[in-house]
């Protein structure tokens, strides 16, 4: 596989995909149809989002990878519609996002641990 330079993103040039400007997301300099956006990290391989299809994943999974697709033009009212959801999707992301901080493994087992216990035992 061909390496590819990524920029990532910044307030000068937020996603394509999800907007974003702190630098989660980047473009590719040579390609700039071509995004990984890990916003969308959980996108299926074919879901077309903003415009933008996903390809696939990275091999660690942490972003998505999405190119232009033009073969599917999107009216005014498609558009509106995608911005309308984008809050409630930001929300549901933010949620997910911190579980999956828990899991990565940033904390030492002995707290991720008691923090899995915490989680089971407020469940019942
Ligand atoms: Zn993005």
């Amino acid at each position: 596989m061909n390496r590819i330079t990524l920029i990532p993103t910044s307030k000068n040039k937020s996603c394509a995909i999800c907007d974003n400007t702190s630098g989660k997301c980047r473009q590719s300099k040579t390609d700039q149809d071509y995004w990984q956006c890990m916003e969308y990290a959980d996108a299926r391989k074919g879901e077309i989002i903003s415009s933008y299809k996903c390809l696939g994943h990275s091999k660690d999974g942490v972003w998505g990878q999405f190119r232009i697709d033009n073969s599917q033009e999107w009216s005014d009212q498609q558009r509106q519609e995608w911005k309308a959801r984008k809050p409630q999707r930001q929300q549901q992301q933010a949620k997910s996002n911190q579980i999956k901080h828990l899991n990565t493994g940033r904390l030492p087992t002995g707290i991720l641990k008691k923090y899995s216990q915490i989680e089971e035992g407020g469940k019942q």
